[in-house]
């Protein structure tokens, strides 16, 4: 899993590396350019230390960098495709898409009930039409 900015352990902004759930480090980095959707990403310029949280970082801070975080998002051109990467993995830090980890947990525990709830339409009227 990608994002285009990602601090590294000194805190300062690299390019893209991958991320899994083992954590950035687990992965070697790798190019931009293995996932074309990364090339227009507004983030990749010099908004470092946005989108990931630094340990032990108050709320209110919290709060305020993530805010900071999605008027970059606002304005990225691939921020469908950036927030669509992170539901689909689904990525459990950072803002991605414009979607803080909280965030996208609503997007997906809503997905889940909607697909629930076609399930069960399609099921009794699949009962109906067979009755
Ligand atoms: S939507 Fe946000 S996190 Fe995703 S690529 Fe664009 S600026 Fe970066």
């Amino acid at each position: 899993m990608l994002h285009p900015i990602e601090p590294s352990a000194t805190g300062a902004a690299t390019a893209v590396r991958r991320v899994t759930a083992a954590g950035p480090a687990a992965q070697p980095a790798e190019p931009l350019d293995d996932n074309p959707w990364h090339t227009g990403a507004a983030c990749r310029r010099d908004e470092a230390g946005l989108f990931f949280a630094p340990s032990k970082e108050p709320t209110a801070a919290r709060l305020a960098r993530e805010e900071q975080a999605k008027q970059v998002c606002a304005r990225c051109p691939v921020l469908l495709e950036c927030r669509e990467h992170a539901l689909a993995q689904p990525e459990p830090y950072g803002v991605w898409g414009g979607l803080t980890a909280a965030e996208r947990r609503v997007v997906l525990a809503r997905r889940r009930r909607r697909d629930a709830e076609l399930r069960e339409a399609r099921r009794v009227g699949a009962g109906r039409i067979a009755g």
